[in-house]
């Protein structure tokens, strides 16, 4: 790479966080504005809690919490639920230190969904083709088993508001980074985030290429 080259694309670089920051902003006051306009639009909270299933059991009643699924409250700190423990290691540290960081601000970490088992993610996923009515509508929100980040560990769904809001402006700092412009809570480990800012997200999954199958 040239002299010349490699300085545009520091230059590139430096611009991208503080782009994809205006981006996830955008994205926010977008999905609030939505809400607002449209009352059939599945609001902010009404997606979340969708995409999250039951806390305890499904309808089937099969999925357990060693599958994954999350009572309300818990942080990441919270080890002692396979949600939280599961995670990728690397994940949870980064986690960690931006929770603590965030604490200073006031600001606390929940964790809505982490690792979910295939079994679990398999149940999230038909309960999504039902509710969207098809595979390619459902797509859009909840992976299969095969392809789900969640179900490798990778994937963490972060509540409440403050957290997101403030993980959409310093998480890069710790590698965290938004991965698709309709899932605000939907974090990933990018370690190369921290020097050059976070990827460009995908406009949602069915944009994301470990989505085809
Ligand atoms: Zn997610």
């Amino acid at each position: 790479m040239s002299q010349k080259a490699s300085a545009r694309t520091r230059a590139h670089w430096t611009l991208r966080p503080y782009a994809v920051g205006l981006v996830v902003t955008a994205a926010i006051v977008g999905t609030l504005a939505y809400r607002s306009a449209s009352s059939s639009a599945p609001s902010f909270s009404e997606v979340r809690r969708d995409h999250h299933g039951g806390a305890t059991t499904g309808v089937d009643g099969a999925v357990t919490e060693a599958d994954g699924p999350l009572p309300d409250g818990v942080t990441v700190f919270d080890d002692q639920y396979p949600g939280v423990a599961n995670l990728d290691p690397d994940l949870l540290q980064a986690l960690r230190e931006a929770a603590t960081d965030a604490a200073h601000d006031g600001v606390e970490f929940f964790v809505d969904s982490g690792w979910r088992s295939p079994e679990y993610q398999d149940q999230l996923h038909r309960e999504a083709v039902s509710e969207y009515g098809s595979e390619e509508e459902a797509a859009r929100w909840v992976a299969t088993a095969d392809t789900s980040a969640h179900v490798s560990g990778g994937a963490v769904d972060i509540g409440h508001f403050d957290a997101v809001a403030w993980l959409s402006e310093h998480g890069a700092e710790y590698g965290l980074c938004q991965i698709y412009s309709n899932e605000p809570w939907h974090y990933e480990l990018r370690p190369q985030a921290i020097d050059r800012g976070c990827p460009r997200m995908y406009a949602d999954p069915t944009h994301d290429p470990r989505m085809q199958e």
